[in-house]
């Protein structure tokens, strides 16, 4: 390393998280402010009654990325957290009374849907070799690597996809390529399900999107042992390890520039100098709200993008004990295509959501006291646009718990112990996601991935983003990536 540098990162989440531990292993003196008194942001936790909950994130795939940022410093994954590869990923509840275990185990969810569906096992395992290929050819461009260099697009790897353009299947929807796949709806519905996986609709994506369903089936869904909160608090503790900073209770309310180069940030108490900022706040919002009359031809963009979904979450703590459900459970909508139209048109919260319920305590029984569950309920929101949020959250309620009795036979209300509740308002305020979108940007147009925010600004000397809305995109693997792309653009650009 030529030079140690000092690096501010606004925000604790887990893209800062991942970029702070590499650049402090590197040498470089390493601050992150957090606006919120610990670190997480979207994923994070809390406990109330012997209750304990996940706030965000309940679904961990491609555990290798988080494997590889223990290594790169030196420390072993499995001495911070104990991941678990689920056996059934998810089960799903049809109107028609049809329920799907989703096994981890290819063949044996192959043969579940044979036995249960009109689809054959054969066309399950057709298409996730057709989804394992989209992997194949674009994991490597589209997720490792930094779309800003022009060594990405000039290697071998690039040279297969572009001669395999065809097979990323860029140019039909993802519900129109799963629609050519299988003809029992209940299949193409569990399917296009998978890009709500980071906010978008499977009625516009395109399928290139498809590559998400081999991450799961093919290279597993996990749970660590302690929850999910468990990967914040080990990346915060081994931050701390390597000696990086943190500031929490620190809102940064300005990074300063000056000829277009930074200079450092401010907060309304004081100013420090830094060589390096590193955003791991929202993208609009940085541009938005952090750099004073932001002319960025980025922000422009950005502002014209459609914002991936939202969500509502009910945190119930939950009398008795469920064995009809799994640790992950979907309750399917009648209807998906005017549930995505309700999401992205009308941009209300559909009439009748397919609910998502996750029990970590199925897993992990600490999280609940005796004979009871810790329900995490969540429905796709849309982003916000002027919506009645408290009429929204009291419609949802009721359409919730009637999904869920009609599902299950039983009588919800009366088991609720406590309730909080995550509104896309609160999402927006607790993490500064702009309109409460979860991850960015939505991938409803084939450009979507590459009119992203680089991790770093070709704007601004010294100004790097890390985080669910710059590249490759939202979720844990992801954004952990991108801290790991940033830190390697801050020491090829920076040192
Ligand atoms: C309800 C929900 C369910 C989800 N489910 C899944 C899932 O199952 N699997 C999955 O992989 N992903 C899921 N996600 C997405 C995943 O949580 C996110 O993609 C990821 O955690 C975002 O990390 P991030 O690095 O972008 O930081 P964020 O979590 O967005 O955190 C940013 C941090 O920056 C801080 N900050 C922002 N601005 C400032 C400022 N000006 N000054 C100081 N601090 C600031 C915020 O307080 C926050 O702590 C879910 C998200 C939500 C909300």
């Amino acid at each position: 390393m030529e030079r140690k540098l000092r690096i501010a990162i606004i925000g604790a989440g887990l893209g800062g998280l991942s970029a702070a531990i590499r650049l402090a292993h590197q040498g470089h003196r390493v601050k992150v402010f957090e606006s919120n008194n610990s670190v997480g942001g979207k994923a994070n936790s809390f406990s109330k009654n012997g209750f304990r909950f996940d706030t965000g994130p309940s679904l961990l795939t491609m555990p290798f990325v988080l494997e590889e940022l223990f290594s790169s410093v030196n420390e072993s994954i499995s001495d911070y957290i104990k991941l678990e590869k689920l056996k059934i990923t998810c089960k799903y509840f049809y109107p028609d009374n049809t329920v799907l275990d989703a096994y981890s185990n290819i063949e044996k969810f192959a043969d579940e849907v044979s036995r249960k569906t009109d689809d054959s096992s054969k066309s399950i395992l057709r298409y996730l070799n057709y989804s394992k290929r989209i992997y194949d050819l674009t994991a490597e461009l589209f997720l490792f690597k930094s779309f800003s260099e022009a060594s990405t697009f000039t290697n071998m790897q690039a040279l297969k996809a572009l001669i395999n353009i065809n097979a990323l299947d860029t140019m039909r929807s993802m519900h129109k390529a799963n629609s050519k796949f299988f003809k029992d709806e209940k299949i193409i519905q569990l399917f296009d399900r998978y890009a709500t996986y980071n906010g978008s609709n499977p009625f516009t994506a395109p399928a290139t999107l498809n590559i998400i369903q081999h991450v799961e089936f093919g290279l597993g869904a996990f749970i660590p042992k302690e929850g999910i909160y468990s990967i914040s608090n080990s990346l915060y503790k081994l931050a701390e390890k390597k000696n990086v900073e943190f500031q929490f209770n620190t809102k940064i309310d300005e990074i300063i520039i000056e000829k277009d180069k930074v200079k450092g940030i401010k907060t309304n108490k004081n100013e420090e100098e830094f060589d390096v900022v590193i955003s791991n706040s929202d993208v609009t919002n940085t541009y938005e709200k952090l750099i004073p009359n932001c002319n960025s031809k980025m922000y422009r963009r950005y502002k014209k993008l459609e914002p991936s979904t939202s969500a509502l979450v009910f945190y119930w703590g939950i009398k008795g004990i469920h064995d009809e459900l799994e640790t992950h459970n979907i309750i399917f909508s009648e209807d998906y295509e005017l549930e995505f139209n309700e999401l992205f048109n009308q941009k209300i919260i559909p009439n009748d959501p397919t609910t998502y319920i996750y029990i970590s305590s199925k897993y992990n029984s600490k999280d609940a006291p005796k004979d009871c569950e810790n329900w995490f309920v969540m429905v796709n929101a849309p982003y916000i646009e002027n919506q009645n949020w408290s009429n929204e959250v009291e419609k949802t309620r009721i359409n919730v718990m009637r999904k869920i009795n009609s599902a299950l036979g039983i009588n919800i209300e009366s088991k609720i112990e406590f309730e909080e509740i995550l509104s896309p308002i609160e999402i927006e305020r607790k993490t500064s996601s702009y309109k409460g979108s979860l991850y960015g940007i939505s991938s409803n147009s084939k450009m979507a991935a590459f009119l992203r925010q680089q991790n770093r600004s070709k704007e601004y000397k010294g100004l790097y983003f890390v985080g669910g809305s710059a590249h490759p995109g939202g979720g844990i693997p992801l954004v952990v990536l991108s801290g790991k792309i940033a830190a390697d653009l801050i020491n090829k650009y920076e040192s």
